[in-house]
């Protein structure tokens, strides 16, 4: 079997990757999709069961309410038009893990279609990714092949996740690069967790990515054979699952070799994709509308009614904290990737004198904290009313960046809030006007040639004779009533 490594540049550039996606994200309904049984992770095997996700014969499917509206919700997230009457169809299959032998999902007439995301192309500039179709359909059980005494002749069924409502988004083959697939993802995933209808938790499964990949001969008129690369369980591993299998396909082209549609498996240990069935050209699913439930109808009256808690979005948000705080485009952008953290330094911001300083303290002093200790946001000890006082104790000049720094690290290594380490280790601060001016004065005397300077025109001098006293006062005078003094002395 080929091993791509190392193909050189000139053989990589003939090419064109085509790429296209197929998220899977679990709606955070309290119940399933079709039956009353709790929509939960985890739980005791098949506890979370019922007749109707059993599939028991006579049961019969209720659309849940909550589903069709986090559907919509996302739908129109990611910029798709929401088609007013939708059908559900079954996809008929045999897979030990879905009792029914078929699952009910959405096939021609799909809740939504025609979305995009905007990505980041190789030259820097924005490009639209086409959204083919967001449609819903239930997850299936779990097969557990490990884990068990008898595993190794046995597999276990757990129909607990059997009916999770879901939404597909399947993606134009418009992504070109690992990357766009990487950016594209992140930016789904933030959407997603914007509008709450999902976790995203890829470690439990509540997003799933599959990539079809293919390459063609730069210019040729059709895209090549692509193979499905399945399940992987990281956006990282999904960009290294995309690298690999684009030198995959074409080393297989040029060592005279044909590539073959089939689904591919990533290991992540071993750094490539498996083989791990052939595929048919189609497959035949045998659609057809699904005879237990009614059409979908979604009106517009009640589309109202569930895009009223449409929040604002991150490419939105992002803009206004440019606008209203005057943040950098960075330094907006990371705020908003996450939306508790946005919520948080806007409530800072509001309350603080310089939301930049704000910005500032909670991107550089307190994620870099968390993540060393390996915390969340909600693990620092710093409150949001801590960071305000740091603020504005910092632009206010009462204390000066080193000192920020040092009262931040004993709040981390105690775990106690900013207002208590500074009521307590406060540093010492001369504010009292004479004692400063007595050391300007002696400043002064001792450097006669920077005075000449000074009065010769060269202002930028005060500047010179600030650090002279903060010397003498041992980094103890306050900052912005020494400035103050130092030029009206000089002045003098
Ligand atoms: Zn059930």
């Amino acid at each position: 079997m080929p091993v791509a490594v190392g193909l050189a540049p000139e053989i990589l550039a003939k090419y064109q990757p085509v790429i296209g996606l197929e998220v899977h994200v679990q709606l955070l309904t309290k119940t399933k999709a079709f039956c009353g049984c709790k929509n939960e992770y985890g739980g005791d095997p098949n506890t979370h069961t019922c007749p109707t996700c059993l599939g028991l014969p006579g049961a019969l499917p209720v659309l849940n309410r909550q589903a069709v509206e986090y559907a919509v919700l996302a739908a129109r997230a990611i910029g798709c038009e929401i088609r007013e009457t939708s059908v559900f169809s079954r996809k008929n299959y045999f897979y030990p893990d879905s009792p029914k032998g078929y699952q009910i999902s959405q096939f021609d007439k799909p809740i939504a279609e025609n979305g995009s995301l905007l990505v980041t192309d190789a030259e820097g500039r924005e490009k639209p990714i086409g959204i083919t179709r967001l449609h819903m359909e239930e997850d299936a059980g779990k097969s557990l092949h490990d884990g068990f005494a008898d595993s190794a002749t046995r597999t276990y069924i757990d129909l607990n996740r059997c009916g999770t409502p879901l939404v597909e988004i399947v993606s134009e083959p418009d992504l070109r690069t690992a990357d766009e697939v990487f950016e594209y993802l992140t930016k789904l995933k933030e959407i997603l967790l914007y509008t709450g209808v999902s976790d995203c938790n890829m470690e439990e499964g509540s997003l799933r990515c599959d990539a079809n990949v293919s390459v063609m001969l730069k210019g040729a008129a059709a895209y090549g054979t692509k193979a499905e690369v399945k399940n992987v369980n990281s956006f990282r591993y999904i960009r290294a699952a995309v690298e690999y299998e684009i030198e995959r396909q074409i080393e297989v082209i040029e060592s005279g070799g044909r590539v073959v549609q089939e689904s591919r498996l990533w290991n992540s240990g071993e750094g490539r994709t498996y083989s791990m069935r052939s595929k048919e050209q189609a497959h035949d699913y045998r659609y057809f509308p699904e005879p237990d439930l009614p059409p979908l109808v979604v009106s517009e009256a009640w589309q109202r009614d569930i895009l009223s808690a449409m929040p604002e979005l991150p490419e939105a948000r992002r803009a206004r904290l440019v606008a209203q705080y005057s943040l950098s485009a960075q330094d907006a952008a990371t705020l908003t990737t996450d939306r508790e953290l946005g919520d948080k330094f806007e409530q800072a911001a509001k309350a603080a004198k310089s939301p930049r300083r704000v910005a500032a303290i909670l991107l550089s002093e307190i994620t870099a904290r968390l993540r060393v200790g390996g915390l969340e946001l909600g693990g620092s000890p710093v409150t949001l009313d801590g960071v305000v006082l740091a603020a504005d104790l910092a632009e206010a000049g009462e204390i000066s960046s080193k000192q920020l720094k040092q009262l931040l690290d004993t709040c981390f290594a105690e775990g106690q809030d900013f207002a208590h380490i500074y009521s307590r280790d406060k540093p010492q601060q001369i504010s009292d006007t004479s004692a400063i001016e007595a050391l300007i004065d002696a400043a002064i005397a001792a450097n006669p040639a920077q005075v000449a300077q000074f009065k010769g025109g060269k202002r930028t001098v005060a500047a010179f004779f600030v650090g002279q006293v903060m010397k003498l006062s041992k980094g103890q005078a306050n900052p912005a009533v020494l400035n103050e003094l130092v030029v009206r002395k000089l002045d003098a």
